[in-house]
């Protein structure tokens, strides 16, 4: 029996009798709850790197931890595990994962296979504030945060799936069978990461952990719709992962518009917090750019682009609209994409068009969710 115990904030800690998920704990308080078992310290690394590290799934396999303390805390904790409710595979090799939260909410990963890549791409709420209009996870609302753990076990449990298939067959589809490991991460998917800022900040802590999946920081990107406070936080986090900002317009008026959040954080100040945020040698921050049709794809709309990134280290990824049904707006011409990419090239910069890949499995914008479990907000991969 499931037992959700309040806390204070309203949120639930789930309980399982009278067991407590041990990831819930982590980072945090892992070490004071071992210390007040009477366990020693040391235990509460050894914990983490063998649930993060070594995907262990029960205290019984935890061999360099004495018998009678791995019963001891099996009574007290459970290690609860994403449930993997559907997998599709595009025929562009895009994997797409449904998984299902302990209290029944669902969210998406998705696996994007490029070069000699494969991007993970995860979510960091269930639905979004944010109520961007293009984006179909902003039409459906806002459930709640994800824990920290729920953000990085997208991570543990996609890198579990693909260590566990034969080499030589997915089960899947061929197209699926390239990647037996995860190289990069993205915060791109349902929800606005900086929304969360502390368990995301705390997923990061424990993805980048040495005895945990240890990315570095330099592969992992955090995809922001405009927080500015939240942007400074970062800076100063001392987490060093890449930023890319959904900058999608280039006035306030357009922006203000399709973008909800231009009306607290303008893109004056926006650009402001891009200039004055981190970055070690030679890297850059990314701006995404939706191109919707007749709204921002215009040569006016390239030259202000180019004009306002002046002096900030950037790269632009142009996303042309990926339409979902009800959607307002619509996908412009590849040419005038072209256009408006070679206006960036002509001024310098990096900018590179990047398609919504799976349409074929509905990858893009949430859809395998509300097509799976259709009435539940909906979540945005792009
Ligand atoms: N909230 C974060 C991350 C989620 S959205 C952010 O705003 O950055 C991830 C990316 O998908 C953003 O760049 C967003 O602008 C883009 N996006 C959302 N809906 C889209 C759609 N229908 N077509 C193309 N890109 C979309």
């Amino acid at each position: 029996m499931l037992l959700c115990v309040p806390k204070a904030h309203g949120r639930s800690l789930f309980m399982n009798n009278i067991r407590q998920n041990i990831k819930a704990l982590i980072p945090d308080k892992l070490e004071e709850r071992i210390l007040g078992l009477g366990l020693k310290k040391y235990r509460a690394t050894q914990v983490f790197e063998w649930i993060y590290g070594h995907h262990a799934e029960s205290f019984d396999e935890m061999s360099n931890i004495a018998k009678a303390e791995r019963l001891l805390l099996a009574e007290r904790f459970y290690i609860s595990q994403l449930r993997t409710l559907n997998t599709e595979c595009s025929a562009d090799g895009t994997r797409k994962f449904l998984f299902e939260l302990e209290d029944k909410h669902t969210i998406e990963s998705v696996l994007i296979p490029e070069d000699n890549r494969s991007t993970l791409c995860i979510s960091s709420q269930v639905g979004c504030a944010q109520a961007c209009r293009f984006c179909l996870t902003g039409s459906t609302g806002f459930h709640r945060n994800l824990e920290a753990f729920e953000i990085a076990d997208q991570v543990l449990t996609v890198g579990k799936i693909l260590a566990a298939e034969p080499a030589s067959s997915s089960g899947i589809g061929s197209s699926c069978e390239q990647f037996r490991h995860i190289t990069n991460i993205v915060l791109m998917g349902m929800g606005e990461p900086l929304a969360n800022f502390d368990n995301v900040l705390s997923a990061l802590m424990i993805i980048t952990a040495d005895k945990g999946p240890a990315f570095s920081p330099r592969r992992v990107t955090l995809s922001t719709d405009g927080l500015v406070p939240e942007i400074e936080k970062l800076g100063g986090s001392g987490m060093k992962v890449n930023l890319a900002v959904s900058l999608n317009a280039t006035t306030d008026e357009v922006r203000d518009r399709i973008m909800p959040v231009n009306r607290r954080y303008p893109i004056k100040e926006l650009l402001a917090a891009c200039r004055r945020f981190p970055l070690d040698d030679r890297r850059r921050i990314t701006f995404e750019y939706v191109m919707l049709r007749g709204v921002n794809d215009s040569e006016a709309n390239a030259l202000r682009l180019a004009k306002l990134l002046r002096g900030i280290q950037c790269k632009v990824n142009l996303i042309p609209f990926n339409p979902f049904p009800g959607s307002e707006f619509k996908r412009p011409d590849d040419v005038v994409v072209q256009r408006f990419k070679k206006i960036l090239a002509d001024h310098h910069y990096t900018a590179l068009v990047r398609e919504s890949r799976g349409r074929d499995i509905s990858a893009a914008c949430g859809q395998l969710r509300e097509r799976l479990t259709p009435g539940s907000a909906s979540s945005t991969i792009s």
